[in-house]
């Protein structure tokens, strides 16, 4: 007899109760938690659908990472300690190979970040992976879209465009092997600035993780913040391997490519006198940051060269419609 969406539910996704704070995990009607005295929930919930956030291939591995660093992400982006998670998997067929694979590196990543997966839902139909986290912040160390202040400056975590370019040489002839597995690895592997995010919301209070691209999502802060920004192109931090790349394909910066999103770094507005504490807590958790500019009241997003010159950016960020 074929396996039922129970007996898959059993085998792969009913984990033992590691946290204390799960009274009640999966196989009951609801899960039951008891969030910690004093702090505030931080929830949010990411659909990765196949074909659309994942070339069709990708593997199951890697789709369960990445299915959870996403929703990480944004937890990480309002400096949330991350908890709890429900999965809601929608499956063309039952391929048990498949669902090990994907499992495996489920719980691998789950335990990774000390998080609990205490429910979720099975259907049939194409291939679709629901991650929703529930992370705690303290209510006075939030990061927020809307906060940032004129003058405050705008950093980034990591750099930028390596996860478009490794979607890009998935399609294309290959440049290098390193550039190659570089960037498709920074594709299926993003890592969610969860540590860094936790310690940023000491003193910083305006966040967003760059999922869209960087012009987007800044674009996001800029609007709820009812700010403008002025942003120097040539400090947009880029990789070696990004670097080589377009040194091999020409010469100039794709900032199309660059914008594309996929990145999950954090962008990160602070007033100037934390400049000092950014850098030093970058240093503590050996993650690069780097000041790309600063807020203004224009109303605007601008990019300039290193001259001065204002140069046109198109607006390339991910669309979903
Ligand atoms: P209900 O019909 O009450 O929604 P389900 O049959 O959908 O219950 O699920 C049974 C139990 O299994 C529930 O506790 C649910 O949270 C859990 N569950 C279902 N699918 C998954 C999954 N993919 N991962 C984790 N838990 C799951
Ligand atoms: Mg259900």
């Amino acid at each position: 007899m074929s396996a039922t969406e129970f007996d898959i539910i059993r085998k792969y996704f009913s984990p033992d109760i590691v946290r204390e704070d799960v009274k009640l995990g999966v196989g009951d009607d609801c899960a039951l938690v008891e969030p910690p005295v004093g702090k505030t929930l931080a929830i949010t919930v990411d659909t990765l659908v196949s074909g659309v956030h994942f070339p069709t291939n990708t593997s199951p591995g890697d789709i369960a990472y990445k299915a959870i660093a996403v929703s990480l992400s944004d937890l990480a982006a309002m400096g949330a300690q991350p908890a709890w998670l429900t999965l809601a998997l929608t499956l063309p067929e039952i391929d048990e190979t498949w669902l090990k694979g994907f499992a495996d590196s489920f719980s691998e990543t789950a335990s990774d970040y000390n998080c609990q997966l205490i429910g979720g839902d099975t259907t049939k139909g194409p291939l679709a992976i629901t991650v929703q986290a529930t992370g705690f912040v303290k209510p006075d160390q939030i990061m927020r879209r809307d906060t940032a202040q004129p003058d405050d400056k705008i950093y980034v975590t990591g750099t930028l465009g390596d996860a478009a370019l490794g979607l890009r040489l998935l399609t294309q002839q290959d440049v290098s092997d390193s550039i190659e597995s570089y960037s498709i690895q920074r594709l299926n592997r993003p890592e969610p600035r969860v540590e860094f995010g936790l310690a940023l919301a000491k003193y910083c209070r305006c966040a967003i993780d760059i999922s869209d691209g960087l012009n987007a999502d800044l674009g996001h802060i800029l609007t709820a913040s009812s700010c403008g920004a002025d942003v120097e192109l040539d400090n947009i931090p880029l990789s070696e391997q990004i670097c080589q790349y377009f040194n091999l394909s020409g010469g100039s910066v794709d900032w199309g490519l660059i914008f594309s999103g996929d990145d999950y770094e954090l962008c990160f507005v602070v007033p100037e006198k934390y400049e000092a504490a950014v850098y030093e807590l970058a240093e503590n958790k050996q993650i690069p940051v780097t000041c790309i500019g600063s807020i203004n009241d224009s109303g605007l997003l601008q990019w300039f060269d290193k001259s001065g010159a204002e140069i046109s950016v198109e607006n390339t960020g991910y669309k979903h419609f």
